[in-house]
This record gives structure tokens, sequence and C-alpha cells, in this order.
């Protein structure tokens, strides 16, 4: 019998894993994939002078559109403060952090770490925890058979965005956690709530379902319809203004293809080349320059805002807020942290302050038990 099991690979799993063997728990941690946490290229911790948690709280409340539970967003902004001590974001010569300005946020608070902080992470946690943390390749399908291997379970199994023809998601994000959580009798928030991004390749067919960065709107990329005009003039606007808008000029006849055109051409050469070279080289390595010509986008559903109900402890809970003894769940199978939409960046934050709560949280019950 272990102390802990943990079911998802993906960054809330492993940070959960981390915690959780850090508190002297055994763990087994249980994947049948690797999510989607490896494709985090950046996320939200406000590092900047003029940036602090409470305007980091505001911005997450103001785009959350009132869906937000506040103690969850105090929690992750919060506590997303002390990451900066913890990981080596990229930082410009001058010796000031790199950052973005995603969608949503007041001022730039994006960190990443060469441009892939999701697998970065990653690779690090698993190195880190080989040896004290068993793996194992498979599909938990049910709780009864989770609890026969451990006293505390840890739910990390992502969102439902797998199920969609067309999304961004790999296939086995089903959202199996909340399944098998709500036949335990667990509650859930805000289910009809998903994220769309905008801009999600249709071609060519090579990078089809692969997101194309919307920081660059504040760099001067623009949306084009069939006709070349240029649409939705507001760089301000949230991801889910921006699908609304384009979805509507589809709707009006005025796409392509199903989708529009996200023109990049008036993005300094150096800007793509510095900042975005790893958008430039994917297009590139399909022909497709994107200096010169604009990509072919349409929205996708990209995260399951909506998920189990949880309190800041990561306890998952019944309808009538008391917590399942023993069941804890972080990351994109949770729900309320986003309310109806999530700023760019915030899931990766989320994920590394939420996974090490469950972490914590569920050795200390493990403990309790023996
Ligand atoms: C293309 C893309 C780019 C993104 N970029 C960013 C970004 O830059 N910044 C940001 O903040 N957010 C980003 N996001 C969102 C972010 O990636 C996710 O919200 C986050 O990774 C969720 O982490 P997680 O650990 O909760 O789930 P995941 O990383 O999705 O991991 C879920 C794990 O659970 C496993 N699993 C599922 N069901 C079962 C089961 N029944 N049994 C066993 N295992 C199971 C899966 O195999 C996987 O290992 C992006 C999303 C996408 C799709």
């Amino acid at each position: 019998m272990k102390d802990v099991l943990i079911v998802g690979g993906g960054l809330a799993g492993w940070r959960a894993a981390q915690a959780a063997a850090a508190a002297g728990a055994s763990v087994r941690l249980v994947a049948n994939g690797a999510g989607n946490s490896p494709d985090i290229h950046a996320l939200n911790v406000p590092v900047r002078s003029d940036d602090s948690a409470e305007l980091f709280i505001a911005d997450t409340l103001r785009s959350g559109r009132g869906a937000c539970d506040r103690a969850l967003v105090e929690t992750m902004c919060r506590e997303a403060v002390a990451l900066a001590d913890e990981f080596p974001f990229d930082r410009l010569p001058d010796g000031s952090y790199k950052l973005l300005q995603p969608l949503g946020c007041s001022v730039p608070r994006c960190v990443t770490i060469a441009h892939r902080i999701g697998a970065w992470a990653l690779k690090r946690l698993r190195s880190e925890l080989a040896g004290r943390v068993e793996t194992v390749q498979g599909r938990v399908e049910n709780l009864d058979a989770a609890f026969s291997q451990a006293r505390a379970v840890v739910l990390a199994t992502g969102g439902w965005c797998g199920k969609y023809p067309f999304t961004d998601n790999p296939p086995e994000l089903r959202g199996d956690g909340i399944d098998m959580a709500v036949r335990l009798g667990a509650a859930t928030r805000d289910m009809d709530a998903v994220q769309y991004e905008p801009t999600v390749a249709l071609a060519p067919q090579r990078l089809r379902g692969i997101p194309v960065i919307t920081t660059m709107l504040y760099e001067g990329a623009t949306f084009r319809n069939a006709a070349g005009d240029e649409f939705l003039p507001d760089k301000h606007a949230n991801k889910d203004e921006i699908s609304r808008a384009i979805f509507a000029e589809i709707a009006a006849g005025r796409g392509v293809d199903g989708g529009v055109w996200f023109d990049a051409t008036g993005v300094p050469r150096e800007t793509l080349e510095t900042v975005y070279a790893d958008t430039l080289e994917r297009y590139a390595a399909c022909g497709v320059d994107i200096v010169r010509e604009p990509m072919l986008v349409a929205p996708a559903p990209h995260t399951s805002l909506g998920g189990l109900a949880i309190d800041t402890r990561c306890r998952v809970l019944r309808p009538d807020s008391r917590p399942i003894p023993g069941l804890f769940a972080a990351g994109e199978v949770v729900g309320g942290i986003h309310g109806l939409n999530r700023i760019g960046g915030n899931a990766g934050t989320e994920v590394l302050v939420f996974g090490r709560i469950a972490g914590r949280e569920a050795a200390a019950f493990a403990g309790a038990q023996k």
C-alpha cells in the first residue's frame, strides 16, 4: 500500500509527486500519456517592480467574468510570487526578466525558460524524483482501484478538450478524473466553460491543431478576413472576445476555409526572429514565411475551465462542500480558478501552485491514516 497515488503525469501530477515525496510519503504516479503540460510555453509570475500579487488577483478575477472562486485565485496569485525564487526564468542581457504580456494582464507577467517552460519543468521533476516515485504507464478507470493502492489519491488528469474533433489537445484528455470523482459523489462547477484558443492552425496540414501564440497581437499582428480586411482592431480584447469575433466573421461568410487569416507581417522581423523564433521556424519548415505571409487559423477548444470543486487545500468537495476523505485534485481537472475566461499563462501558474498543495495535503492525510 502506497501513501499517495497520483493519477496524471502532467505538471500538476509531477508537482504533487514532488511535494508528497518531500513530505516523506511513498508515491506512485500513473499516467496514460504526456498531457498538455509539455506544451506550456510560459506562465504568469508577478516579477516586475510595478506588479504585485494584488494586481495579479485583480486581473484574474476580471478576466474570469465574475465566475472565479476568489479564495482559489488569491491562493494561486499569492503563492506564485515565490516561484521566482525557485525557477531560473529567462532574463535579458540587462538582468531584467524576459516577459510577455498575455491578453487580460495589466502588465507583462509571462515568464518562460527557453520558450518551453512546461517541458523544462517536467524534465527537471522527472530527473529529481527518479527512484523516489514509482511511475506506471496506464489508465486508471475508477477510484475504487485507486484507493486499493494508496491511502490518498490526487487526481491530476487534466481536462476534457481532447474529446473535440478540432482541438490542440491530445485525445487521451477526456475528463476521466471528473468522471471518476463524480461517480464517488464529487461536485463540479462551470462544466459549460471551455476556453477556445483563437489562433489554432488549420493549415498547412502538418501544423493543423498547433496554436499560434496570441501575444503577437501586441507586437503588430492582426486578423484579416477573406477580403483581406482587418477586423477586431482592439488589441486588448480577451481570448473569448477574439474567438467570438472570428466565429462571427466566419458565420457572416467572410471566412477562409473555415478560418481567418492571422497576419503577423506587421510584427518587426527581428521580433519574429527572436521572441517568436519557434513559430517562425515551425512555419518555415512547411514552406510558409510568416514574415511575408499570413497564417490560416480558427478557434479551437484549448482548456477546460470548469471541473471538480475543490477548496484551497485541493480537497475534492461534495455538493454540500464537505470534502471526500483522501481525495485531492489539482490542475485542469478542477474548476473555479479561471472562471469563464483564462488569462494565457495562468494554467502554468495554477498547476505549479496547486499541484504542490495537493501533494502536500495528500501526504499529510496519508500520514494521519497510519
Ligand atoms: C498547445 C497548448 C499550449 C498551451 N500553452 C500554455 C502556456 O503557454 N501557458 C499556460 O499557462 N497554459 C498553457 N496551456 C494549458 C496547459 O497546458 C494546461 O492547462 C496544463 O498543462 C494542465 O496541466 P495538468 O497537469 O493539469 O494536465 P495535463 O498536463 O494535461 O496532464 C494530464 C495527465 O493525466 C493523464 N490522464 C488523463 N486521464 C487519465 C487516466 N484515466 N488514467 C491515467 N492518466 C490519465 C494524461 O495522460 C496526462 O499525463 C496550453 C495548452 C495547450 C493545449
